[in-house]
């Protein structure tokens, strides 16, 4: 089927939907992005996600190039022209195009927008899910604003593909004080053998991720314990459960890290429980 993107205002193939050499999000990384899940049809948690990204523009003082209702109408349009019903939409908002310098235009640029669908395979993840995925650990190189959701992705491409050449799914990094931060493209957690989830504190050195938000509430619904505090591999290992959590891979149970199986090295049932019961505490808005 024929991918369509929109650029700007306007919906094109992807063949022909471009954005200039100059513009500051190819040149600098200069640019954040959000992506939401779409399922059955509907938008997951739009509020939270373009809350999220008014909060990565204010940071970086760039301007929301249209409203909110705007911008959601396009996020739906891209879904809808791409016949998404079960996937993930993306946009990326840069600062804008410019003869290259590192310091912002001025004046301010119309900031350039890219949005784009893909579906997937429900059934693929859920198979996934059902197996559990091996991580293993590298050291966190990133900058310290990690909250804001920069396309700024080079370490993060790093630790994926160190994890792919290990045979695994996902890297945890490890901050100097040997703690775990969060995984490559997803927050990362482990159940304690008394049964508390374990998540680290939002506030410094990882991304807010709308599903580790969303999964507090659920936590909260199931009865469950929450410490949100920092761990180390150490404990993670020792642990009964572990999982990361994103819009495209909801809860995913962690089965090994390093090599060294976690519990029993299946995905256990607080990780399984948590991602049958997630939905039921997200927004959903119809395409
Ligand atoms: N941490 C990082 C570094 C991420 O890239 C992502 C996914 N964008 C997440 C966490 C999870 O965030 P969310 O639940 O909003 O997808």
């Amino acid at each position: 089927m024929t991918r369509i993107a929109h650029v700007n205002g306007r919906y094109l193939r992807h063949a022909n939907a471009a954005v200039s050499i100059e513009d500051r999000g190819f040149q600098f990384a200069d640019a954040v992005y959000e992506v939401c899940e779409i399922r059955d049809g509907e938008l997951v948690d739009p509020t939270r996600h373009l809350d999220r990204l008014e909060r990565s523009l204010r940071e970086l003082r760039i301007r929301m190039p249209m409203s909110r209702a705007a911008l959601l109408v396009v996020l739906k349009e891209t879904a809808r022209r791409n016949r998404v019903r079960d996937g993930s939409v993306y946009l990326q908002i840069s600062r804008g195009q410019a003869p290259r310098d590192h310091a912002f235009p001025d004046p301010q640029l119309p900031p350039t927008v890219v949005v784009t669908a893909k579906p997937h395979d429900r059934a693929k993840g859920e198979a996934q899910a059902a197996k559990g995925i091996a991580v293993v650990t590298v050291p966190d190189n990133r900058w310290e604003r990690v909250d804001i959701k920069s396309v700024g992705l080079l370490p993060n491409c790093l630790a994926k593909q160190a994890a792919v050449e290990a045979g695994a799914k996902e890297a945890w990094f490890v901050d100097a004080d040997g703690f775990v931060t969060e995984g490559s493209s997803t927050n990362a957690w482990i159940v304690t053998r008394d049964g508390h989830l374990v998540t680290r504190p939002a506030e410094f050195g990882i991304l807010r991720g709308i599903t580790r938000t969303v999964l507090l509430e659920v936590a909260a619904r199931l009865g469950l314990t929450v410490e949100e505090r920092a761990f180390t591999p150490q404990e993670a290992t020792e642990a009964a459960e572990a999982f990361i959590t994103a819009a495209t891979t909801l809860v995913m149970p962690v089965v090994s890290l390093d090599g060294r199986a976690i519990g029993d090295g299946r995905p256990g049932p607080t990780a399984l429980a948590l991602r049958q019961a997630f939905h039921a505490s997200t927004e959903r808005v119809p395409l």
